[in-house]
Parts: structure tokens; sequence; C-alpha cells
């Protein structure tokens, strides 16, 4: 991508910020160009996965391969969400941020709480019944499934699958192309979300809940500097600055749109583009990473359960803490790449260890704001495991080839 553009979105974004501060609410007139961009990017994420994922599968062909990239892939996204929450814990107990505050909650603000599904039932969800179906409602995972299951038969078929393997060839090209397109509109499309954000949030609104957006904020950044330039350094053998540089249009969209899902095109496309990151890697980790792996809801979970404990003066026992960190892994998980889901998430997180649900009415007013935060690094979280699954797979692959020449010659 090219530098020009990224320059544009960040002057654009800067632009966003001052304008909204200064004309306040009636900003709100700009938000049809925000939404405009967001329904551009959104429509190209169903034909994109699937022609990638097919083409990636196809191309590797092999049951053994996919199955290691999954366990590295999958791997990687548990260990990275625990430590996220556990630096979520931290950071909230070391800020307290809910600690005296007075803002009054009502008890009719109660927030119905959300079942989660049982672990069987959600597995046994990816298996669609209909893929055309799973298309139309862009259920992410029965993609990924049908994809990789359409891969595996084009690679048994052999020569005879041959047309429609270029067909997918094809279609993910066009569906990269006009992911160029849509970028191009980036910079209008990211100032038509952000300004209407910060024209409607006064500091009125902000200022009762800066500690805990800043405790969010902080955990978030030292997550992303410690824990992401640690593994793309120790894995994938990159510079952190070119990680972080190469992934810089997908940071600000998903800080504009809140949604990792809608930012997965532009995503896919820094990593392949930027960080070069073969295709069959990419979009085989990124959907997945879209849509199970949320390393910044997970911290969010951990800061606002202490938050909610802190604000009606509950102490979390060490068992408690525990089970925080247990349910908000299976919650960020569960997390859908869109706005606001994790809130609904946090009902789940403080259901288990008994926290008044009244609290996410307090944090309910500021969520576009912790949403904005989270999201970020959501998508940075998946774009490392790309570079990390990626590093990992070459190490491999330069090993077997060494033991085959250390074979040969003896
Ligand atoms: N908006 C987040 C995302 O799309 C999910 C969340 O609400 O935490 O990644």
């Amino acid at each position: 991508m090219k530098n020009n553009l990224v320059i544009q979105i960040f002057l654009a974004f800067i632009v966003a910020i001052v304008l909204g501060a200064i004309v306040g609410p009636g900003i709100k007139i700009v938000q049809p160009l925000g939404d405009l961009f967001l329904r551009l990017i959104m429509f190209i994420i169903v034909p994109l996965v699937l022609s990638s994922l097919v083409v990636g599968v196809a191309s590797t062909g092999d049951l053994k391969k996919l199955g290691q990239l999954s366990v590295k892939t999958v791997g990687y996204y548990l260990l990275t969400t625990a430590i996220a929450i556990s630096i979520g814990l931290f950071i909230g107990s070391v800020f307290s941020p809910g600690e005296g505050l007075d803002i009054p909650v009502s008890a009719e603000q109660q927030v119905e709480s959300k079942e989660a599904p049982g672990i069987i039932d959600t597995l046994l969800n990816i298996v669609p019944t209909n893929p055309i179906a799973s298309l139309v409602e862009g259920n992410m995972l029965q993609i990924i499934f049908f994809a990789i299951f359409l891969g595996l038969g084009i690679t048994m078929l052999g020569g005879n699958g041959k047309v429609v393997y270029s067909f997918f060839e094809q279609m993910a090209e066009v569906m990269y192309k006009i992911t160029g397109i849509v970028m191009r509109f980036a910079p209008v499309g990211v100032f038509g979300l952000v300004a209407p954000t910060v024209g409607e949030y006064g500091l009125s609104v902000l200022l009762p809940l800066l500690k805990v957006i800043l405790a969010l904020a902080i955990g978030c950044f030292i997550h992303a500097i410690i824990v992401y330039s640690i593994s793309v350094k120790a894995f994938g053998k990159m510079s952190p600055i070119t990680f972080f540089k190469g992934i810089a249009p997908a940071i600000f969209v998903a800080f504009s749109t809140s949604s990792s899902a809608g930012t997965l095109p532009v995503t896919i496309k820094c990593t392949e583009e930027n960080l070069k990151i073969p295709r069959e890697i990419s979009s085989f980790v990124l959907p997945l990473g879209a849509t199970i792996n949320m390393n910044g809801t997970a911290l969010y979970l951990g800061v606002c359960a202490l938050f909610v404990a802190q604000f009606f003066g509950i102490d979390l026992t060490f068992t408690q803490q525990v089970t925080v960190v247990l349910t908000a892994t299976l919650a960020s998980i569960g997390t859908a790449g869109v706005p606001s889901a994790g809130l609904i998430m946090l009902t789940m997180v403080m259901t288990s260890v008994g926290l008044p649900l009244e609290g996410i009415a307090l944090l309910a007013g500021v969520d576009r704001i912790l949403d904005m935060i989270r999201t970020t690094v959501n998508v940075m979280g998946d774009a490392a495991a790309a570079v990390v699954v990626s590093g990992n797979e070459k190490n491999d692959e330069d090993h077997t080839q060494k033991n085959d020449q250390t074979s040969i010659t003896a």
C-alpha cells in the first residue's frame, strides 16, 4: 500500500479530531461518508475470504500441513489472549479506575445477561448444514470450514479441478483489486467515522470515566509494544517498526470502524503487500483471527471486570480473578468482530463472578471509545499472528530441506 495513502489517512484522522472537537454534535452530518466506507469494505469480506482461503488450501493441498497450521495459530491466539487478560487485571488493580467514582446507577439499568452457548454446540456450529446460507449470513467460521473443504476437494481432483481453482484464484485477485479501489476512499471514510464520534462525546461524558479509558489505552499500548514486538521479532524475524508501519492502514481503519471483521480486507492487504506474508497463511490466519482472536477485547474484559468490582466496593478473590481469566478467554473467542460485541460479553464475565450487572450501564455510555481502542489491538493481534505463523512455517521448511539434503549427501 502506498505511503502516500497512509499519510492521507493519518491527516484525515487529525482533521476529524480537530473538526469534531470544534463543531461538536453538529458534525454528525458527515456520518454517511463513514457509513458508506464501512459498507464498501464489508461487502468485500465474504467473497474475499472464501476465494483466497480456497486458493490458499488448494495451493498447499496437504491436510497434515493444514493441521499443523491450525494448531500453531490457535495456540498463539490462546496464549496471547491469556496474557492480554492478565495485563488487563494488572493495570486495573494498579490504576483502580472504579474507585472513588460518584455516578448514580439505577436498578432499572439492569442489563440482561447473555447465556453463553455450550462448548459442544459452539464446535458443532462450525460445520455448516448449508454453506450457501453461511455465505449469505456471513458466518465466518462456517465459511472458513467450507473453504477448507473446497480447497481440499480441488486438490484431490488434481487436473480435473483446474477450472474451479482458476475461478477462485481470479476471484481472489478481483477482490484484492476492489479492496485497493475502496482503500483510496479510506481517508474520507475515516474522517466520516471519527469526526462524529469526537463531536458526540463531550468532555462531560468522558471525564468521569477517563480513568478507565486511560487504563485500557495504557494496557493495550503495553500489550501491543511488548507482546507483538517480541513475537514478530522472535518468530517472524521482522523488526517491530516494519510490522507496525506495514499494518498502519489497518490500525486506522480498525480504530475508526470498531470492527475487526470489517477491517479484514485491509488487514489481509497490508500483511500481504507490506509484510510479504504468503497468501496461504494470511488467508487462513486472518479470517480466523478476526473471528476468534480478540486480545484487545480480552484486556478490556479484565480491566472492566475490576472496574465494576471497585465501583461497587467488591474485592475479587484470587479464585475469582482466575475465573475472570478463564471466562474472559472464552468470551473473547465468542465475541463477534463487530462494534459493541465486547460489551455484551462483559455481562458473561461479570455473571461468572457475581458482579452486579448494573455496572454495564456505566460503561455503555463510553463504549464506542473503549471499542475503538480494543478493536485496534484485536486487529494488530491477528496481523502479528500471521507474521509469527509464517516465520515458524518457514523455519520448519528450512529444517525439512536441510534434513533432506543431509540424507541425500549421506
Ligand atoms: N468491536 C470489536 C471488534 O470488532 C469487538 C468488541 O466489541 O470487543 O474487534
